[in-house]
């Protein structure tokens, strides 16, 4: 009986690394580093055609499949497949004309934001530049500029895939309309996505940066927070964090190892008009930093300072229903000294994100008008448990003010599926799943049959 890493080679183009191999046990490792998928084997393809031989594979074998481009959304469910590494597929076309950018499945939003810029054009990224635009898109993708035109997966024209039999097809709302609304925020449990078109926006300027200020300015912070974002029209985005900078050297002075509170924003359009819809914070004294400048939109990931290398980290999600007195007060009362969590994050919805539009995907719209984002680090499985428990406290402090519903984006380990998804979007999801992957063939990262 041959092994598994020779039966692939024998029928891809790509690098194959199977356990035994030297390169293997690091291959097999996803951005996220608390999370260590036990694969059983790494391809990395080179094209469509080497999906397609790979999905063959695994049917006729019996094993399960699923595409990753980094792992920033990798999760325990990825255990014994084979893990197909996008990463190779940077393919971008923009056509300025028609606005609309080809992107194949491994280019990163950095990529693709330094690409359309030349043209004043931009796709809908969020906060990252390394993360993929295909895996950020398939679960919804919420943007930067999700106030003004929505969520990423509702502005997909049309997917090039690889479908659980091996068969390759250009699916569109004419041609599959249940796997075109399935894939548009339904993740990627339906199929391989080698490469996707979606619709770019105008973004001739952009206004944008990070007010930093002491921990102890949270109160005076989180009030002018809300006051901006009651009146904030669509083009303007504002995120409130309370961070805690490591003390490690490679976070410069004053920032190390200091408890702040940031205001990250941004603004599709002149700097003067932003500067006047954020001048409510300039009136908070003690500013540490105030990065905010007309900027390139491939300046965007840099905002937030997120890390790009891999680092070990557990992050969960909770939909506001508001964000009135109470709300504001509970939230300081539960997670005043954020420790051990990295960041405590309340992002503004609203705007196109919260409007349904018809012919939108699985995704629909989000009602809520704020995200709580909870971040820990997790260089230990004792830090692990000791994050979950602080994420759990401060989620369970205001869970009067939540619906439940979990954006699929930020899905945690153990968290179901379902709770991404209205009863009856499951349930269509579901059924899709179990009529064009009876095997259960591909697998993503949050099964729809699975939790
Ligand atoms: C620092 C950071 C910032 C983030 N900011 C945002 C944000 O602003 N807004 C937001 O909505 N989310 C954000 N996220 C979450 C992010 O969108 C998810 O982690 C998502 O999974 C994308 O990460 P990735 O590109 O590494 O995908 P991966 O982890 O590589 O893939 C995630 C899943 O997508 C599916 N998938 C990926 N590629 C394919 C493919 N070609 N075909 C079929 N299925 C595929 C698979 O099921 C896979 O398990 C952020 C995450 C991090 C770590």
């Amino acid at each position: 009986m041959t092994s598994i890493g020779t039966d692939l080679r024998r029928v891809v183009r790509g690098r194959v690394l199977a356990p035994g191999d030297d390169a293997f046990e690091t291959a097999r490792l996803p951005w996220n580093r608390a999370i260590d998928q036990q694969v059983r084997a790494v391809v990395e393809i080179e094209d469509a055609a080497d999906a397609a031989a790979v999905i063959r594979y695994a049917k006729l074998h019996g094993v399960g499949v699923t595409a990753q481009a980094g792992g920033h959304g990798a999760s325990s469910h990825l255990d014994g497949t084979i893990l197909v590494r996008t990463g190779r597929l940077r393919g971008i076309d923009v056509r300025p004309e028609q606005r609309i950018a080809q992107v194949e499945a491994g280019v990163q939003w950095g990529d693709l934001l330094l690409a359309t810029g030349k043209h004043g054009l931009t796709g809908l990224p969020g906060s990252s530049p390394v993360v993929s635009v295909t895996g950020y898109t398939l679960g919804g993708g919420m943007s930067w500029f999700g106030r003004r035109y929505g969520l990423a997966a509702n502005a997909v024209r049309a997917f090039d895939v690889v479908d659980a039999d091996g068969a390759r097809a250009h699916v569109t709302a004419e041609s599959d309309p249940d796997l075109f609304w399935a894939l548009r925020g339904g993740g990627g449990d339906f199929a391989l996505v080698t490469s996707m078109e979606v619709d770019l926006h105008p973004a001739p300027v952009l206004y944008g940066g990070r007010l930093l200020w002491p921990a102890d300015r949270a109160p005076q912070v989180l009030d002018a927070f809300r006051e901006v974002t009651a009146t904030a029209p669509d083009e303007l985005t504002v995120w409130f964090t309370m961070l805690r900078f490591p003390p490690l050297p490679h976070v410069p002075e004053p920032l190390r190892g200091l408890a702040a509170v940031a205001i990250d924003t941004t603004y599709l359009g002149a700097d003067d008009e932003a500067r006047a819809l954020l001048q409510r914070f300039e009136t908070i004294p003690g500013t540490i930093l105030d990065t905010r400048a007309p900027m390139a939109l491939d300046a965007l990931g840099g905002i937030c300072a997120e890390p790009t290398q891999p680092v070990p980290g557990m992050q969960r999600g909770d939909l506001l229903v508001g964000l009135d007195d109470d709300v504001a007060a509970d939230l300081l009362a539960a997670a005043g000294g954020i420790a051990p969590l990295a960041a405590v994050q309340v992002r503004h919805l609203g705007g196109a994100l919260s409007r349904p539009t018809p012919g939108s995907g699985a995704c629909g719209h989000l009602a809520e008008p704020y995200l709580l984002g909870l971040l820990g680090p997790v260089p230990t499985p004792e830090a692990a448990q000791a994050v979950r428990e602080r994420q759990a406290e401060i989620s369970r402090a205001l869970m009067a003010h939540t619906t439940g519903r979990k954006p699929y984006t930020y899905l945690g380990g153990g968290e179901k599926t379902a709770a991404a998804f209205p009863r009856d979007v499951m349930s269509r999801l579901r059924d899709i799943k179990r009529r064009r992957d009876p095997a259960g063939v591909i697998r993503s990262n949050h099964p729809v049959l699975i939790s």
